[in-house]
């Protein structure tokens, strides 16, 4: 049966912390990952007793934290979209359209009643004699502590900080006169009519920004280190427009596209391992003609790293190319020398005059939400354990994770985490375990450690701030991670749940 979770009166001896109740599964984040772990774990264990819980005070997770103007995707909607909820909109999504999305699937499988926001999971203990995770939780309304205990631990909580954005300081911010604000934190009433805006970055976020408000402010300056990739595919995808007239049922348009998006971004990755130079000379090239006439590409748009180490930001239909043309943003790279009263002076000694600062600088990773664990009162040390498959974690008990792809749709790998999920509960119950552990076998021993993140691989900024606080993978199955999702889905709906690396109870 599921139900819903009481707040019972307060413990005994515990005055302040009171008692939330029990559930067999307890997951963390009702962001897309969250939400997907909810509808498969209703779909296949019905019976289940679960809960969520989220800080934030609403669904979504990046897309209700990012509510700046312009955010959207940067994935086409077929794969970002779950597989058992069609997609029906053009290919890139604004995140106020995805929150929309995500909305239909809290209401048609009746999510609503799961979730509870404003609770800010702050530490978990895992027993063994008591088979059972113990998760404190502060209020984020009331300040109330609670605490929940739960059989099984579903962190789906992202990759980064949300209530603290990565800002660095630099020379003279002080004295600046204007105002500085971050993408994460977008006031509501920010006025740009007429000001002159400078954009730090040129990530996916400036890039989705710049155009969004360059229509507004006086002048938009994107301000960059160093550049980035930019794609700039039609919003709408030809082959959907094609499909358009045959009126196929919606099931039949999210898979097919779904499918051609699959393979589209699976060549694009194969190809940046493969035949990088390509690559990279077919992104600048597709970027050539949609620039001002005499745009200096190689300085502005020709980054020094191989295409896919970081994220290709994608400009559909060329908007942020379009806003250049028109003279209403340009591009300055260069470094930040200082802040002045007025604007900002780069290396040159060029001053770029700003009423408003925009730091589209990205994320502070964060390691499972901040979350203190412990496992039979030992505190743990995330860098001394391994992943699973990318799913759970050595040495942790009854714990698993959903972790999206980099490279592909996050949301593909939400689907396949999920079904290994329940391949794992199921494997459990049918053993009559109330405990599985990721463990080493004899053989794995003196495996050799790798990184969180290969650098070779993918090196964005706020991956590489943060490899030392994270876990390792190991040099072979199934401790490693981040693998393609051509390899995975074929990999993990097989992955054998009884190779001895999981040790049952
Ligand atoms: C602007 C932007 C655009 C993006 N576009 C794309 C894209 O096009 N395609 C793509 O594949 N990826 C994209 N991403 C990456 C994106 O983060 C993932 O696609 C996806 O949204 C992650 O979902 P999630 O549910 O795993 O995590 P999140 O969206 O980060 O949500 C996690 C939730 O968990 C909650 N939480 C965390 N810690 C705790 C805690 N201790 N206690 C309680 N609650 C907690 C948070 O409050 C949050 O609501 C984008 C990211 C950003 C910032």
């Amino acid at each position: 049966m599921t139900a819903a979770v009481p707040t019972t009166a307060p413990a005994q001896g515990t005055e302040e912390i009171q008692d939330a109740g029990h559930v067999d599964v307890l997951i963390v984040g009702a962001g897309v990952s969250g939400i997907g772990a909810a509808y498969h774990l209703r779909d296949q264990f019905p019976d289940r007793t679960f809960v969520v819980l989220d800080a934030q005070d609403d669904r979504g997770g990046t897309w209700w934290t990012h509510r700046y103007p312009g955010v959207r995707s940067d994935s086409d909607l077929f794969t970002y979209g779950y597989r058992f909820k069609p997609w029906r909109g053009p290919s890139i999504a604004a995140g106020g359209e995805i929150l929309a999305y995500l909305d239909e699937v809290i209401d048609e499988y009746g999510l609503d009643q799961y979730i509870r926001y404003q609770h800010r999971v702050t530490a978990a203990g895992w027993s063994t004699e008591d088979r059972r995770w113990t998760v404190e939780v502060t209020r984020g309304d009331t300040g109330q502590r609670l605490r929940f205990t739960t059989g099984f631990l579903w962190m789906c909580q992202g990759y980064y900080n949300h209530a603290m954005p990565y800002r660095p300081e630099w020379n003279g911010m002080d004295r600046f006169q204007g105002l500085v604000v971050h993408p994460q934190r977008w006031p509501e009433d920010l006025d740009l009519a007429g000001k002159r805006v400078v954009v730090i970055g040129s990530g996916a976020t400036a890039a989705t920004l710049i155009p969004a408000i360059a229509e507004k402010a006086q002048h938009v300056t994107m301000l960059q280190r160093s550049p980035t990739y930019f794609f700039a595919p039609p919003t709408k995808h030809e082959l959907a427009v094609q499909l358009e007239p045959l009126d196929l049922p919606d099931e039949w348009m999210h898979e097919i596209m779904r499918r051609q998006y699959v393979s589209q971004q699976q060549t694009l990755a194969r190809m940046s391992f493969e035949a990088p130079d390509e690559l990279h000379a077919f992104l600048i090239e597709s970027m050539r003609p949609l620039l001002p006439e005499g745009f200096d590409i190689d300085r502005h748009f020709t980054p020094r790293y191989r295409p896919w180490q970081q994220r290709i930001a994608v400009v559909p239909d060329g908007d942020l190319f379009a806003a250049l043309r028109e003279g209403k943003a340009s591009v300055v790279t260069d470094t930040i020398d200082t802040f002045t009263e007025h604007g900002i002076k780069v290396g040159s000694g060029e001053e770029i005059p700003a009423d408003i600062v925009v730091t589209a600088t990205g994320f502070n990773l964060s390691v499972f939400g901040d979350v203190a664990f412990t496992v039979d009162g030992e505190p743990v040390d995330f860098t001394q354990h391994l992943t699973w498959r990318g799913v759970m974690i050595s040495g942790l008990p009854n714990m698993a994770y959903t972790f999206g792809y980099f490279r592909h749709s996050w949301t593909l790998r939400v689907d396949l985490v999920s079904d290994l999920v329940g391949r794992l509960l199921t494997s459990m119950q049918d053993k009559g375990a109330t405990m599985v552990v990721p463990t080493l076998r004899p053989q794995d021993k003196d495996m050799q450690l790798r990184p969180w993140s290969d650098p070779e691989n993918f090196n964005s900024g706020y991956v590489m701030r943060s490899q030392h606080i994270m876990f390792k993978q190991g040099d072979r199955e199934p401790w490693t991670h981040m693998l393609e999702h051509d390899e995975e889905r074929e990999i993990l709906p097989k992955a054998d749940l009884d190779d001895g690396t999981l040790a049952y109870r």
